[in-house]
């Protein structure tokens, strides 16, 4: 993964509910550990015995990866047949103990736990609505509105589940959400289907996961995915009921392309569509519209490898690992200073002589966003011998914020904005440079519907008037 200066990812989330009455907490840890690349921040588990004392929760969150925050005697404290698991980055909220997930909130008609992955533009308006009715919040992300919206509709609906889809009714944004009530695990994704999430099973257990790699490293077997807008129930009595009363049109659907392009594992599938695929179909593409005579195709390590195999396939150049990435360092991403940005750089990535020595070569990064790493892994090539350089990026450029849950920052950030092709090309000082075109994003996630706003300023929705993204950071 190119995310050596690159968009910070969202969330993972993942949620278990063992009809047989075995417990969770391990296979949670397990399926997050799958999911760690969606976000190293912080991350927790949350756990409940459903026939336990109702609303009887046990949970641990803590900050950093599984293995730092995750000891065996913690996970074998947390017993329980139903449960939520969440990894974090933040896109909203700051990175704090208390704004780790999952939330857990005791209200009158129990106890409800809650992973969510995503990014609500109307956070300010929820939050004063539901300050002047007397909520008083913990924590400064997202997730606790949602959480005290279905808390509040709760007492208003028959079923928990109902509770979920009056919530969803007033949230706009991204999200994929779990919810753990005493007795019943939900899914549910927002109708233009921003953020993934499946369903799978193991033996007599229902699983709820961000990614289907989370499925396949517990052993579970894949069963389909939450269609956005959907709302899925999971209880012994009924198993899957679905709700489809907040679904949109699905010509309105917009997954976020980045989830195919950079976050998902390329052995994970979302809404039917191999992201390793369309990888590889984004570097096909960019040999085919901009082509260029070289000895060898490399990839960014890692997400940047795939599209650099699409590439050599389609061009008949050999494809070489050019790179060693040292994943032993923390992500430069979760460090905010720029100074550890561009250190890491090289601590990061080293690239093996013996392979780019006296050769013309063709690099594939995912994307481009501010450009301050660019410049860096080129010169780290041409220090090792390259004779030319040439960079290829599998999406468009980076034009417009995101307001969905991926870190886009502002435009006067973007290395794109305002800057010519040609111009960007003489900044990270490459002998060539070109972009996968627009018109190639739908076929490389087969036709699926997606949001493109972060290259056109096209939004599925409206976009805040102010960019409130970070306005709950304390
Ligand atoms: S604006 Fe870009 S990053 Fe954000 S959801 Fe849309 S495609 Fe994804």
């Amino acid at each position: 993964m190119a995310e050596l200066e690159h968009l910070k990812e969202e969330c993972g989330v993942f949620g278990m509910y063992d009809f047989s009455g075995g417990d969770v907490a391990t296979s949670i840890y397990y399926g997050l550990f799958a999911l760690q690349h969606r976000g190293q921040e912080s991350c927790g588990i949350a756990v409940s015995e459903t026939n336990g004392p109702k609303g009887k929760v046990s949970s641990h969150k803590d900050m950093g990866l599984l293995n730092e925050a995750f000891t065996p005697e913690v996970l074998e404290k947390l017993k329980g047949d139903i449960g939520v698991g969440h990894v974090r980055y933040s896109t909203a909220g700051s990175s704090t103990r208390e704004n780790a997930q999952p939330l857990v909130l005791n209200y009158v008609k129990g106890t409800l736990g809650l992973a969510h992955n995503g990014n609500l533009i109307n956070t300010p308006q929820l939050h004063k609505e539901l300050e002047y009715t007397g909520a008083i919040f913990q924590t400064t992300i997202d997730s606790e509105v949602i959480a005290y919206l279905i808390a509040r509709e709760r007492l208003n609906s028959k079923t928990v589940e109902e509770a979920v889809g009056r919530a969803m009714k007033k949230l706009k944004g991204a999200y994929s959400l779990i919810v753990m009530s005493p007795r019943k695990l939900i899914g549910a994704r927002d109708p233009f289907g921003f953020r993934p999430l499946c369903i799978g099973k193991r033996d007599n257990a229902y699983v709820l996961a961000s990614e289907t790699c989370a499925l396949d490293t517990i052993g579970a077997e894949f069963i389909r995915d939450v269609e956005p807008g959907e709302i899925v129930t999971i209880s012994p009595e009924k198993g899957i009921e679905s709700d489809k009363s907040c679904c949109i049109l699905k010509e309105q659907h917009a997954r976020c392309v980045f989830e195919y392009i950079y976050f998902a594992r390329p052995d994970s599938l979302i809404d039917g569509c191999s992201v390793y695929h369309s990888r590889i179909m984004a570097g096909k593409y960019l040999a085919m519209d901009s082509p260029v005579e070289a000895d060898i195709v490399t990839g960014v390590p890692e997400s940047g490898n795939c599209a650099a195999m699409g590439y050599a396939m389609q061009s008949g150049i050999p494809y070489n690992t050019a790179f060693v990435k040292n994943s032993y360092v923390g992500r430069t991403f979760i460090k905010p200073k720029q100074k550890n940005r561009e250190s890491s750089v090289q601590i990061k990535l080293n690239p093996i002589r013996e392979v780019v020595d006296g050769k013309r070569v063709i690099m594939i990064d995912d994307s481009i966003v501010r450009g301050t790493t660019s410049d860096r892994i080129v010169k780290l090539l041409r220090d090792a011998g390259a004779k030319e350089v040439h960079v290829r990026i599998s999406s468009p450029p980076f034009l417009w914020p995101c307001y969905f849950g991926t870190d886009v920052p502002a435009r006067e950030q973007l290395i794109a904005y305002n800057r010519s092709v040609e111009e960007i090309r003489q900044i990270i000082g490459a002998d060539s440079l070109a972009y996968l075109s627009l018109d190639r994003l739908p076929d490389i996630v087969g036709g699926r519907e997606i949001c493109t706003g972060c290259f056109t300023g096209k939004y599925p929705m409206e976009p805040p008037q102010d960019d409130i993204r970070g306005e709950f950071d304390e």
